[in-house]
């Protein structure tokens, strides 16, 4: 962790700052902590392989024990969940090569790690809208600098697309630890990991972010008015009240797969209390994403359109820009590299290849198959294309199949 990331962490308990214990084994340098324990006023908590660890979880209390030991290795096993040695073994063999994929490191972690989707990601209809939404709101509200958080990003799709629109770098939190530390390694290389519960206080002080985001992820949250409370605490500065976006958050009205504990719409617009909010069905900003934009956020959602949509984004700000047609970003330089989508069985017939849609089971196809309003069920690229595009060249040849997602900018070293 970077040392400064101490002026905005604070004790999720007793709300205290926090130092390096120097008493105690620790590593670090002028910049960043890489093991130690941190102290406030009521407990101590333990930083594995540079992620503070912000909860009393079984394995927090582990890791804490093994780095006071001197032993942060075991640290990370014990964060990483990993108890047969074996299991370790295997995993830390893959996390030395730097040659390791995302995808390796997940199949070494040996986890049913998000069903294997985590390869589909950039693509699937939930990950399409909540990216041009964060994309319009961030870039709006963090014109002139502020830092995002991204609460509950698990392993970091979202947070990629904060990456170059906060300043410090954004803070990706999650309470699991192996997804963080996949996320920094991977998805989004600089953002700043802190392992924590969004079931409890946010170990960050009050106004230490001009936008918190929480996205895919609300409904399996139980403590919904503490959560919603504090994503308004961590973004209230003294004038200005921040800005706090949750997209794809399920209805309790209609049913979906991996339904949660939703609210109905209503129920999540009296989380917000006395901040004005706008929700909108997800229905509507999927409709904008497919016809290629504006992404309108001017529009007011009628109540039957809330109730009737399995998927509801909403937004709080007092950025009154943010409420107008965002025009969505043309394909440009990628931000790792342009690689066929995965969801595509591919040939090569004499210089193009021929790309098949192939969904990885029914399941899938149940919750995602909505991605066919753009993905094509059949097309075909002129090999030698595609490697001009890849050795940096211009993306208007294939502008369309990048619109269309059946290429994607993906991490390096993804799979
Ligand atoms: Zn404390």
């Amino acid at each position: 962790m970077r040392i400064d990331t101490l002026e905005i962490l604070r004790c999720p308990f007793c709300g205290g700052p926090l130092e390096l214990v120097t008493s105690l084994f620790h590593s670090r340098t002028d910049l960043e902590i890489r093991d130690g324990v941190l102290a406030c006023e009521c407990c101590t908590f333990p930083v594995v392989d540079g992620i503070p660890v912000m909860h009393l979880r079984p394995n927090a209390g582990l890791a804490r024990s093994h780095v006071e030991q001197g032993d942060p290795d075991l640290a990370l096993r014990a964060m990483i969940g990993l108890e047969r040695p074996q299991d370790a073994e295997r995993f830390e063999a893959a996390a030395r090569t730097s040659s390791s994929t995302f995808r390796d490191i997940v199949e070494a972690m040996g986890s049913g790690f998000e069903g294997g989707y985590f390869l589909y990601r950039f693509s699937d209809p939930t990950f399409v809208v909540s990216q041009a939404v964060v994309r319009a709101v961030a870039s709006t509200v963090l014109r002139q600098g502020g830092r995002a958080i991204d609460m509950c990003g698990g392993s970091g799709h979202i947070t990629r697309s904060l990456l170059d629109l906060s300043t410090p770098p954004p803070v990706l939190a999650d309470l699991y630890f192996s997804k963080i530390w996949l996320a920094r390694r991977f998805t989004a290389p600089g953002c700043e990991p802190v392992c924590c519960d969004g079931n409890g206080g946010f170990p960050f002080e009050r106004g230490s972010f001009a936008y918190a985001m929480c996205s895919d992820a609300f409904m399996f949250i139980w403590t919904k008015r503490g959560f919603i409370d504090e994503m308004c605490r961590v973004v209230d500065r003294a004038g200005s009240p921040g800005t706090v976006v949750v997209t794809h958050t399920h209805n309790q009205l209609v049913w979906s797969p991996s339904h949660g504990n939703p609210l109905t719409p209503t129920g999540y617009r009296g989380l917000f209390e006395t901040r004005r909010v706008r929700s909108f069905a997800e229905a509507g900003l999927f409709h904008d994403v497919v016809a290629g934009g504006p992404l309108d956020l001017s529009r007011g959602d009628s109540g039957a359109a809330l109730d009737t949509d399995p998927a509801l984004t909403l937004i709080a700000t007092d950025h009154a820009r943010v409420f107008s047609k965002h025009a969505l970003e043309a394909p440009g330089a990628p931000r790792g590299v342009y690689r066929i989508n995965p969801l595509y069985e591919t040939t090569t017939e004499g210089s193009r290849i021929r790309l098949k849609l192939r969904f990885p089971n029914e399941a899938y196809e149940t919750e995602y198959g909505a991605c066919r309003a753009y993905l094509p069920d059949e097309t075909s690229i002129e090999s030698a294309a595609l490697g001009r595009l890849q050795a940096g060249g211009s993306t208007d040849e294939l502008s369309d199949l990048i619109k269309r997602r059946a290429i994607v900018d993906l991490p390096r070293q993804y799979y």
